[in-house]
């Protein structure tokens, strides 16, 4: 696949529409609380069998301050003995899903939030003993364990703490330096803090660095934007990630503390993309696809260039298919041919799990349409072709017979030089990078109109 991309902004104009990140196939729309706790029980019992390596995923929901343009499931205390009920019941949970996998080894490791860094070192540390305790952690040189990180609520030792357990990948939230746009959003967070981290990390012997920016906030300019741009560069970490910030305040509470006027207009949030790619790729960083740029030596780069990148829930990975089990309040798992959905408020989850029982509260079993379709949407979003040929030996089908609608919705895209389809190939096209999503969405048995505004803009 090409490593730089493109910018037209006719195109992107054209088919900026609501889109899902593909994150999973189905999306959690399809989740259904039909899909009980026995069935979860069941695909975990598959899964045994198998015996695929395990990928673990830890929901720490607190944070100490309110991001105005944050969508995440959170809890916003300045309590720390907020977590106490809640770490004593994720122990719970621990103990109830490392019994039905025992043996198992765990290879991935990622904690998530909110703000896993509200947790104090004796707390994470507490947490860390249990999962060790209970699950069969992969020796230390083969762990990917990865933590996000507020740098405004950790400290030095907290960075050293984790490398003792193996952790070897940081995310640090930046969003933006600018002060101004701080403020609008109630971040407030100095490039000092930032760099701290970073020097911590240094002295801990981290393997990788990642940061998120986000485009689109109130006041941000085309000027602002590249100052921010400018320092996170000289900072050099392995991975970014640049989000465009979807401002839907009908749906997301607190974004109603942001003032709409005070937003960039579509044409500066587009300038915004433009500037951001072509900065990054200037700096050497190459666009791996969906809002994330890595240097060319990082493994994401090298398992782009090789075909074996993945999509997860946590965005792109580099380990082919791991069972994940997701524990903590709203966590989402994939075991077997099942996603699980913990309860999604911190009260049911703690009743559950002081009855003694898994939290699950949704889920959904893929058909077999479902799982040729994430097949197909997966090496799109990640190797960027499909190779019919495969499909159609993997699937026991005919491709142009079953996917009829989808290559009629994908002959527009064709059309526009986003993709290209051939009686062996679908490839997408360099214009097609930065629209993959639109790309992916025709494969999507799921989409409908009416259900469009449910995800968030493709720009
Ligand atoms: S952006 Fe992160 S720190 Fe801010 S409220 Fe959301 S989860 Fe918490």
């Amino acid at each position: 696949m090409q490593s730089t991309v493109p910018f037209n902004a006719a195109l992107l104009n054209k088919y900026d529409t609501f889109g899902p990140r593909y994150t999973s196939y189905p999306t959690a729309l399809q989740f259904s609380p039909a899909f009980t706790r026995d069935d979860y029980l069941a695909a975990l019992a598959r899964s045994n069998a198998g015996g695929k390596p395990l990928s673990l995923y830890f929901h720490i929901p607190y944070c100490e301050s309110l991001c105005f343009y944050c969508a995440c499931n959170k809890i916003i205390t300045h309590t720390r003995e907020r977590a106490r009920p809640y770490l004593e019941n994720l122990y719970r949970e621990v103990g109830l899903q490392a019994e039905r996998v025992a043996g198992r080894e765990v290879r991935q490791l990622h904690f998530g939030g909110g703000s896993p860094t509200f947790l104090d070192d004796e707390q994470l540390n507490g947490l860390l003993q249990h999962a060790e305790g209970h699950f069969n952690f992969a020796p230390f040189t083969e762990r990917e364990f990865s933590i996000e990180i507020d740098p405004r609520t950790v400290g030095d030792n907290t960075i050293a703490l984790l490398r003792d357990y193996g952790f070897n990948r940081l995310s640090l939230g930046v969003q933006d330096f600018n002060q101004e746009v701080q403020r609008a959003v109630n971040r407030l967070q100095s490039v000092e803090q930032v760099q701290a981290v970073l020097d911590a990390a240094a002295r801990a012997g981290y393997q990788s660095v990642s940061m998120d920016l986000i485009y689109g906030l109130p006041h941000q300019t085309l000027d602002s934007f590249s100052q921010t741009l400018e320092t996170v560069i000289g900072m050099r970490p392995q991975r970014l990630a640049v989000y465009s910030y979807a401002h839907m305040p009908q749906k997301v509470k607190a974004q109603k503390l942001i003032v709409s006027e005070t937003l960039p207009d579509a044409v500066t949030k587009l300038g915004l993309l433009e500037l951001s790619i072509q900065r990054l790729q200037e700096a050497g960083y190459v666009y791996v696809g969906m809002d994330h740029f890595a240097l060319p030596e990082d493994e994401l780069v090298v398992a782009m260039q090789n075909g074996s990148l993945q999509r997860n829930f946590q965005g792109y990975s580099t380990h082919a298919e791991t069972d994940m089990i997701a524990m903590g309040v709203s966590s989402i798992g994939k075991v077997d041919d099942c996603y699980s959905q913990n309860q999604r408020h911190e009260k049911h989850y703690l009743s559950d799990l002081a009855a003694d029982q898994l939290p699950v509260m949704q889920g959904y079993r893929l058909s077999e349409d479902d799982k040729l379709r994430r097949e197909v949407i997966q090496r799109l979003m990640c190797q960027g072709e499909v190779d019919l040929a495969e499909i159609e030996a993997q699937y026991s089908v005919r491709f142009d017979r079953y996917f009829s609608e989808s290559l009629d919705a994908l002959a527009p895209l064709a059309e526009d030089g986003l993709v290209q389809v051939d009686s062996r190939y679908i490839r997408v096209l360099p214009l097609g990078r930065l629209l993959v999503r639109n790309i992916a969405m025709c494969f999507d048995a799921y989409i409908k109109p009416a259900r469009e505004q449910r995800f968030s803009r493709v720009i």
